[in-house]
């Protein structure tokens, strides 16, 4: 079996890490809580902070902060409510590196991809991309035969829960907290248990650009009989935007009718990256390295299921681990040698093993990796496993069938364009896909058959907020993005105006 590299140096941020006393944020005030949780870094599992385990009295009076702020908040210009919004997003760059430095504390992700002109940049652009889009967008009017004028006012819904994962955090923060807030609703933030500090920090931020107190507030806490299940339950939310599993959904989704809340839910992926034999070999590689182990491969819009027409099959795949020993190394999340962070808890890590072993003993090939890397201390008390790649499995093994959100990715051979998308599609799962060959006539084809809420062809992970983003089956309802945003956190009204 090819061995995997690690990055050799562990860095001081590694080897003291600051201590995190993280906060609620409610009506505008850091609020300490009554009980606590620990933080762990996710590269040593060391406790480097503790954040407050959110109750229905703190729960309940961030939703009476955000119900009163709704008020002058949902009434107010859009112009001043993107002003507001602009100066949280320039504060947001000017602490990039903190921020940077924060996520990867938070998620274990190497501090490389967390490039403040890319990873930050977007996380302050979707704030300023939303905040423009609402002063901008247009409304529909009809007119009708009797010359009576139909038009159609949008209106803010009121209070926002946004329900967040620990996987890419400030991104997906912002991602929700951008059309929540630029379309006048107020929320509450509910971060995943394993990544508090980010949405600390975003208070911080948002409290300094001068957001009104109950505009936007954050509680802490755990899911199930926590914060997140009490949010789902409280009447004075009206509308919840999620982020996580797909099981989660269907809880939050039964918790949530009682009150007939509106609802979007991003879920999880288990996306197929087809590769046909015409594909750019080289460009191939990069591409599935990056749709394989980005982000340790616990990312919902990953590709962790390679299919590779037979033609190009061997030599794919004996490039592909090349490169991935050469180029995916595990390490200090800090250095910015390494490529591949930590996973984020030991039991994730050991959920993630636990299908590597699944598939040995239904007789797969561990190519590279499947093992953890020998990292120094205190390293070798994270939770690190190496890249890994496994061939001779079939497309209805658990395997290749359940979201295993790690480092871990099956390499099938296809014949046929139509089997291709038969093995793409025979998951529970429709999140994204991505497609490559140079031909043209052919991607299109193959893109428009996938059951997939996006399809890159050739390349992966473009985004452009413009564009509706959610999933298909078992990863998702409905859409946000772009105008698609705007249908889910506006109300919708048709005022009809006689002409006499
Ligand atoms: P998760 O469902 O365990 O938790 C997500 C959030 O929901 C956390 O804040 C958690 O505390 C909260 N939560 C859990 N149970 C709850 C309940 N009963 N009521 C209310 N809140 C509850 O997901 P995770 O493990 O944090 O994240 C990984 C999952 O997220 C993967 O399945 C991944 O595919 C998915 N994901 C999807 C997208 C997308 O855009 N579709 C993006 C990122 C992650």
């Amino acid at each position: 079996m090819t061995q995997v590299q690690t990055a050799g140096q562990v860095t001081e941020a590694t080897l003291r890490p600051p201590f995190f006393n993280v906060q609620h944020y409610i009506n505008g005030a850091f609020v300490e809580g009554q009980r606590h949780f620990e933080i762990h870094y996710p590269a040593t599992n060391e406790v480097i902070g503790r954040a407050p385990e959110g109750q229905a009295e703190e729960v309940a009076a961030a939703v009476s902060a955000a119900q009163a702020a709704f008020k002058s908040w949902g009434t107010m210009p859009a112009r001043q409510r993107r002003a507001l919004l602009h100066r949280f997003a320039q504060l947001i760059r000017e602490h990039a590196e903190e921020l940077a430095r924060i996520e990867t504390y938070d998620v274990g992700r190497p501090i490389r991809e967390n490039n403040p002109a890319i990873y930050i940049e977007r996380v302050a652009w979707n704030l300023e991309f939303f905040a423009d889009f609402a002063v901008t967008h247009g409304s529909e009017a009809y007119l009708m035969d009797n010359g009576y004028v139909n038009y159609v006012q949008r209106m803010p819904v009121g209070v926002a829960a946004l329900i967040t994962p620990w996987n890419v955090p400030l991104l997906l923060a912002t991602w929700k907290m951008g059309p929540a807030l630029a379309f006048g609703n107020t929320v509450v933030l509910k971060p995943a248990e394993f990544t508090p500090i980010g949405a600390w920090k975003l208070a911080q931020l948002a409290h300094e650009a001068g957001l009104p107190p109950g505009v936007f507030n954050v509680v802490h806490g755990f899911g199930p009989d926590s914060a997140g299940a009490l949010l789902t339950q409280h009447p004075g939310v009206r509308l919840i935007s999620f982020t996580g599993e797909s099981n989660t959904g269907k809880h939050i989704m039964q918790a949530a009718a009682p009150t007939l809340k509106r609802l979007s839910f991003e879920l999880g992926g288990k996306g197929a990256n087809i590769i046909f034999a015409d594909a750019d070999l080289e460009r191939a590689v990069q591409i599935s390295l990056r749709a394989s182990f980005f982000n340790q491969g616990e990312f919902c819009l990953a590709g962790p299921r390679l299919l590779v027409q037979r033609p190009l099959y061997e030599t794919f795949l004996e490039r592909f681990v090349q490169a991935t020993r050469e180029q995916i190394r595990p390490g200090d999340p800090f250095d910015p040698d390494t490529t591949l962070g930590a996973l984020i808890h030991p039991d994730h890590l050991k959920r993630v093993q636990f299908y590597i072993e699944l598939a040995r003993q239904q007789g797969a090939r561990v190519l590279i990796g499947g093992d953890r890397p020998e990292l120094p201390s205190p390293l070798d008390r994270g939770n690190f496993l190496n890249p890994t790649i496994i061939e001779g499995v079939q497309p209805t093994d658990r395997v290749c069938q359940e979201e295993i959100f790690g480092p871990v990715v099956t390499v099938l051979p296809f014949d046929t364009e139509e089997e291709a998308i038969a093995i793409a599609n025979g998951v529970a799962y429709g999140l994204s896909a991505v497609v490559q060959t140079r031909d043209a006539g052919r991607a299109v084809r193959v893109a428009q058959a996938l059951e997939a809420g996006t399809v890159w062809v050739n390349d992966f992970f473009v985004r452009d907020l413009r564009v509706p983003f959610g999933g298909m089956k078992q990863s998702g309802i409905g859409r946000e993005g772009g105008q698609y945003s705007l249908e889910f956190y506006t109300e919708i009204k048709n005022i009809c105006l006689a002409n006499q």
